[in-house]
């Protein structure tokens, strides 16, 4: 164990909600760390077109000036993987054999996707194989669209996206049982449903077809995955932090503090799921923070 300097507030995440907290409390002139381990969900965003001012950008590039804008405001960047934060007199934040410690601490570590195994997945990620209605829905606008999910919301998922972006679209459950009580549904709709196991993308440049465990192809031009996410969030186990009903999602106030005080929380572990969001969040929390430090 070394350093025993104190920092204002030690940021885990280098995502948007994480670096957008750090650009402000370094403007406040504070002491900021933040730690990340690199190659979150934003790198994942090939064609980001949902955030003002930016017709079209990636989320590398966006992360790549979010860093660059932090270090500009004096906030120390290093790479590592939190694995531990305790509250004693100060916060303790531990990543690798190192024990920082800090007055607050910003979490914004996000959220890991749930993919089934199939092969060529990651191949089209992002291009035409998307996971989210919000961020990516609007590209498959009047395309050949297969759906493969494992839940009754992926079947409410299928009807919103016909109502607002294509008519050719199958739905592919990834389950044992067809969901009897929306069979006539899904057929008044006109959504093709099959139920089974997905095993292969099927395409050189372009996705073609979705391969079936029997060998069925299913013709495509894009897909949309529909298997939730787990979040990153094994590091704060100890703190015993409140969660929501279903013990999934963090809860905090509305400047995004969790249920324990100085620990604050953004993005998709309080269930946001934009760049724009946690971008905005971040920032709340921050100018929060801006009058906590002063009356410490
Ligand atoms: C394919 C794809 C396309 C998307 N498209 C869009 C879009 O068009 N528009 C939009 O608004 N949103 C889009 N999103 C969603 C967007 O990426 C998320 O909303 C955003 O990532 C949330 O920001 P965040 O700050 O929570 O985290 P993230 O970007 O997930 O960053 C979290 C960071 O924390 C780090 N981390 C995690 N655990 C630890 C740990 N223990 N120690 C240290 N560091 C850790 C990760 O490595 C990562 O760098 C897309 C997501 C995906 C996957």
């Amino acid at each position: 164990m070394t350093e025993e300097f104190i920092y204002d507030c030690i940021i885990i995440g280098a995502g948007p909600g994480g670096l957008q907290a750090a650009i402000y409390l370094g403007r406040y002139n504070r002491r900021v760390l933040l730690i990340d381990r690199g190659g979150g969900r934003t790198t994942h965003a090939r064609h980001i077109e949902n955030f003002l001012t930016q017709k079209a950008i990636t989320g590398r590039e966006i992360i790549e000036l979010g860093m660059e804008q932090a270090r500009n405001f004096h906030v120390e960047i290093k790479k590592g993987v939190v694995t531990k934060v305790a509250k004693g007199a100060n916060f303790e934040v531990y990543a690798g054999d190192v024990r920082y410690l800090a007055r607050f601490v910003l979490v914004s570590t996000g959220a890991t996707e749930n993919f089934p195994s199939i092969e060529s997945l990651h191949k089209f990620l992002g291009t035409t194989l998307f996971t989210c209605i919000d961020c990516d829905g609007y590209r498959t606008t009047n395309k050949k669209l297969v759906i493969i999910g494992n839940s009754i919301k992926t079947v409410h998922l299928a009807i919103a996206m016909k109502e607002m972006y294509t008519r050719d679209l199958t739905l592919i459950l990834y389950t044992d049982k067809a969901p009897e009580e929306y069979k006539e549904e899904l057929k008044e709709e006109n959504i093709g449903l099959i139920i089974g196991r997905p095993v292969r993308f099927i395409g050189d440049e372009k996705l073609e077809a979705v391969e079936m465990h029997d060998g069925r192809k299913i013709p495509c031009e894009v897909v949309m995955s529909h298997f939730g996410y787990k979040l990153n969030d094994s590091f704060l186990g100890g703190l015993n932090l409140k969660r929501d009903r279903d013990n999934f999602k963090f809860i905090t106030n509305s400047t995004f503090e969790s249920s324990l005080s100085g620990l604050y929380i953004v993005g998709p572990l309080i269930g946001n799921d934009q760049v724009v969001i946690a971008a905005g969040e971040g920032a709340v929390a921050a100018i929060e923070l801006k009058k906590r430090l002063i009356e410490v």
